[in-house]
């Protein structure tokens, strides 16, 4: 059944060709978008919906979050707003209520925070495992993750788990750890970072994960400066995630790459870190991605509205760029096209805002400005009725 959308005040579709366009209407077929341009050349379909001059934009890509996790961390976080430094140390505490946790509690857990996710506009989410750090807890999260997420990431290298001798665990990882998650998810990744992999470390699961055809993803440059940017450029990495503290070469080596930055400014907001330097990244040449971080530790947020407003107000990024970034930045993040774009052939992910640009997202800090939300065709909530 084709569903034409119209009355678009102002559509964001990140095609190259198609650009931004006023007066716009795009029309839905099952699953994939069929049409798009001019409102008054739209051609017949079997539902009308009009949003009556709004803004529309591709549904938000979250490429980054962590939501196989039971617990709470709120008692870390005042601890943290009153001065104490975060370190990766506190990961250890929500993967002790994790394994404590039915795979019925995970998943319910999962499917809550991806439906207020999806409540906000985003439309494709990447999760990941690392809250299980043991052969049975990785494999079990990556199953929940597969049944919910669109993407899923293997991060046994999150932490090294409390009484484990780290080489011991590396072997793990590299060994049976990845044996029995691989042929379930997509993607791996290694937390490179002091007080969790070292780069000899972090470089050993990241080949072990590509000899087993996995995709790579890396934390890395969070806390400091260290060798998580250069390790992911050098094994072409997807992305590399964080990167609050760069150096030049840094800089100069992701815009030399396919490497996506990709940028977490609330976790870098809630650990009281300073924000990535995502001028100097967009001056010199790099991709950049925005995402979430979604986690209960250090980015305890699913909205990506937040994270394009601080993008925009603190990071300097300009409204088009943040929105590309949260959109088609976070697909590049995950090697897809099919998703932070609007143009024919292309996912029926689309939001539209209470609001008649895009620029209202940072010009109205802080509003809920989602009206509606269609996921691979589905209107997951409207305030639209079809005619
Ligand atoms: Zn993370």
């Amino acid at each position: 059944m084709a569903v034409l959308i119209t009355g678009i005040g102002e559509l964001t579709t990140n095609d190259a060709e198609l650009g931004k366009l006023r007066d716009a209407a795009v029309v839905v077929d099952g699953e994939k978008i069929a049409w798009v341009g001019a409102a008054a050349d739209a051609p017949d379909s079997d539902e009308r919906i009009d949003v009556e001059g709004r803004a529309v934009l591709p549904g938000w890509v979250d490429s980054h979050t962590h939501l196989v996790f039971a617990g709470d961390r709120t008692t870390e976080f005042e601890a943290r707003m009153a001065g104490k430094a975060y370190s990766a140390g506190g990961i250890a505490v929500t993967v002790e209520a994790t394994r404590a946790a039915s795979d019925e509690q995970l998943a319910a857990n999962l499917r809550r925070h991806v439906d207020e996710a999806a409540k906000q506009g985003t439309t494709c989410l990447e999760t990941k495992t690392g809250y299980g750090l043991n052969v049975e807890d990785e494999v079990r999260s990556a199953r929940i993750a597969t049944d919910v997420a669109d993407e899923v990431t293997f991060l046994g290298a999150h932490l090294v788990p409390p009484g484990a001798d780290a080489e011991s665990y590396v072997d793990l990882v590299c060994g049976d750890m990845l044996d029995a998650v691989a042929p379930l998810v997509r993607w791996a990744d290694v937390f490179c970072e002091t007080g969790a992999f070292d780069e000899a470390q972090s470089g050993r699961v990241l080949k072990a994960a590509r000899e087993r055809g996995l995709g790579l993803r890396v934390h890395g440059n969070q806390l400091g400066e260290g060798p998580g940017v250069r390790l992911a450029v050098e094994l072409g990495a997807a992305s590399v995630d964080h990167c609050t503290y760069l150096s030049e070469a840094d800089v100069a080596a992701l815009a030399a790459s396919d490497t996506v930055a990709t940028l977490l400014p609330a976790c870098d907001l809630s650990t009281r870190q300073p924000l990535a330097p995502a001028r100097r990244l967009l001056d010199a040449g790099a991709t950049v991605a925005l995402a979430s971080n979604a986690n209960p530790g250090s980015s305890y947020t699913t909205s990506m509205a937040f994270c394009v407003t601080t993008a925009v107000l603190q990071m300097r990024m300009t409204i088009e760029e943040a929105v590309w970034s949260a959109t088609a930045g976070g697909a590049r993040a995950l090697r897809r096209d099919d998703v932070g774009v609007i143009r024919p052939g292309a996912r029926a992910d689309l939001q539209v805002l209470e609001a008649p640009s895009v620029t209202h997202l940072a010009y109205r800090p802080g509003v809920p400005l989602t009206a509606g939300v269609w996921r691979c065709g589905r209107a997951l909530t409207s305030c639209f009725a079809a005619k």
